[in-house]
């Protein structure tokens, strides 16, 4: 993917690419050739047909999409120059910016943090983990042993000459073991192109696991830069013949893929989290803390922080995925961790439980609201027990889809403050869709267990 910095020259692009996100968190676009280019479309937008963008209308589909040019980047594909552009969302039947639209619930999360003299900007590092998928290291039809729970003794009867690294073996492993350094570089390099700062990238501990950090950005830039890397990504995959997924469990007994989120909220250009109340945090960061376990364990933020089935596939016990309302220093089974080797001023948060099939704009929005109901109430974490180690049982999460969307509906005060309630109500019912189809349908496990 040959992507560029956009200089502003608008004479030189042949396609004006407009990127709309759905309810999902999904970028859908459309085109414009260089003749239909005018000054009339940056200013007031295109019209566009939403009707499968998950949001609910009642008998109107019709919006229109204003591109934002703070987050143009270019791209060379084939012989054409294509400037893509994320853009935000008016219903035109009111003029009105459509309220339920991801950017838009970012931007009203940023404004509320201001307005209320709690911040200026919540500042968030994303670690986005993934799988690879290619045709030598796994085939899926002859090989299936490979990947199940006896292949953890041995290869059984595929045994393949083809050097390989152990199913959990993979942590910070180094090439030509691990095959994907290129494609990480090839990522990265291409990201920084298209003005995604990024802070590192290493295999993880699965077989053909990877993790590509992000860096630290403002709310907007998060989400949007989270959603475009994602594109980016499967894009890079495609040319080099490979797959990717972020989805947070694609194999049985393999370690999941999460979206860890690094966070700390700032005032006046600096962190309002660190301080000397425990672990090098500000009182005010252990209540962030207290608010986002709180409405954890009660489901509701879960249902935008892993809002899928396969979510809470993840969410087992064994892995370095938490299940409970606990925080600790280091600790990878806790939800919220205290990285061990910052110091100072870099000390923050990260929260660990979201994954990749989260809306990064919602997820970012419920965890901000939900660190700033902590904040309102002053609550104690440490008196409410979650500094452990140890997993309580009533401090264990609602672990599947159903259970965190009916938190959702008796514990949503705290968003509404941001979240329209139409959105919420759209959320439950697609997610409550998404349940049923998974649910209901026989699955290859019980054509196994049951044929
Ligand atoms: N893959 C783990 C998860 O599911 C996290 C591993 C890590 O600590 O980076 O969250
Ligand atoms: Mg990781
Ligand atoms: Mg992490």
């Amino acid at each position: 993917m040959n992507l560029q910095k956009y200089n502003g020259d608008i004479s030189k692009i042949d396609f004006l690419d407009l990127m709309m996100l759905d309810i999902s968190g999904n970028i859908h676009h459309v085109s414009i050739p260089k003749g239909y280019i005018s000054k009339k479309i940056f200013n007031e937008g295109i019209g566009f047909d939403a009707s499968n963008f998950g949001f609910a209308h009642v008998n109107k589909s019709d919006m229109v999409a204003i591109p934002d040019m703070d987050t143009a980047f270019l791209e060379i594909k084939d012989e054409f120059n294509i400037l893509h552009v994320l853009c935000n969302v008016e219903d035109p039947f009111t003029g009105n910016i459509f309220e339920q639209y991801p950017r838009n619930i970012v931007k009203l999360t940023q404004k509320y943090l201001k307005d209320n003299n709690i911040a200026d900007d919540a500042k968030m590092l994303v670690e986005l983990e993934m799988y690879v998928f290619d045709n030598v290291e796994y085939s899926t039809s002859e090989d299936h042993s490979y990947y199940s729970l006896e292949s953890e003794e041995g290869l059984g009867d595929n045994y393949n000459l083809s050097p390989r690294m152990g199913l959990k073996k993979g942590y910070h492993g180094l090439y030509p073991k691990e095959k994907y350094f290129s494609f990480r570089n090839n990522v990265v390099s291409t990201l920084e192109k298209a003005n995604i700062p990024v802070k590192y990238h290493h295999h993880e501990v699965g077989l053909a696991q990877l993790e590509i950090e992000l860096n630290f950005m403002s709310l907007l830039k998060v989400a949007d830069n989270v959603s475009l890397a994602k594109w980016i990504i499967k894009n890079i995959a495609n040319e080099m013949g490979l797959y990717v997924t972020f989805m947070p469990k694609p194999m049985y007994k393999m370690p999941g893929n999460g979206m860890h989120v690094h966070q700390f909220l700032e005032k006046n250009g600096e962190s309002i989290f660190t301080g000397d109340a425990l672990h090098g945090l500000s009182e005010t960061a252990l209540y962030y803390t207290c608010g986002l376990l709180d409405h954890s364990l009660t489901g509701s933020l879960l249902a935008f922080t892993n809002p899928s089935t396969n979510s809470f596939r993840r969410l087992v016990p064994g892995y370095e995925a938490p299940i409970s309302a606990t925080f600790a220093k280091g600790s990878r089974s806790a939800a919220i961790r205290i990285p061990g080797y910052l110091k100072g001023k870099d000390i923050r948060i990260e929260y660990r439980t979201g994954d990749a099939t989260a809306n990064i704009y919602y997820m970012a929005s419920a965890m901000v609201l939900a660190g700033v109901d902590g904040i309102n109430k002053k609550e104690s974490p440490v008196d409410k027990g979650y500094h452990s180690a140890e997993e309580k049982s009533d401090m264990i999460f609602p672990l599947n889809l159903e259970k965190v969307l009916e938190g959702l509906e008796k514990d949503k005060e705290y968003l509404l403050k941001v979240f329209p309630e139409g959105l919420i109500k759209d959320w439950i019912k697609l997610k409550k869709e998404e349940a049923a189809y998974v649910y209901n349908a026989p699955t290859p496990q019980e054509f196994e267990l049951y044929f």
